[in-house]
């Protein structure tokens, strides 16, 4: 398995797990840009948002609500927060895994860079 994300999901390489159910993980990222900024990462393998399918609708709905609910707990929900999926080369993915950035504590500016 040569996915970063899935041999994260497998256990075989260590991440600061914050949150993790049977459909999804969440992870501090290794390079945070913000103060809090952690990764939502499905188990499933998907490639990235190109290629989420109708069965995936729901999987994404409750990565959302996750996010929202870590959000709250964090204290950032007020103060604010970014969900961000880059896509390709353009957007700086770098990880061909899906996933969602959870970007806070800090001002942000927009549009970004
Ligand atoms: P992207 O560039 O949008 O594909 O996001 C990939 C993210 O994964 C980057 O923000 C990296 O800092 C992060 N990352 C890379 N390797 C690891 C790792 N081993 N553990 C946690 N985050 C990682
Ligand atoms: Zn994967």
């Amino acid at each position: 398995m040569s996915c970063l994300f899935c041999r994260i999901a497998a256990g075989e390489i260590p991440a600061k797990m914050v949150y993790q159910d049977e459909k999804l993980l969440v992870i501090e990222d290794i390079n945070p840009a913000t103060p809090l900024h952690l990764l939502l990462i499905p188990r499933k393998h998907i490639i990235g948002i190109l290629d989420l399918l109708p069965e995936d609708d729901h999987l994404i709905g409750h990565i959302f609500r996750v996010a929202a609910a870590i959000a709250r707990e964090r204290g950032v929900a007020e103060s604010g927060f970014r969900i961000v999926a880059n896509t390709n080369a353009d957007a700086g993915q770098s990880v061909f895994h899906v996933h969602f950035h959870l970007l806070a504590g800090r001002s942000m500016a927009w549009p970004p860079g």
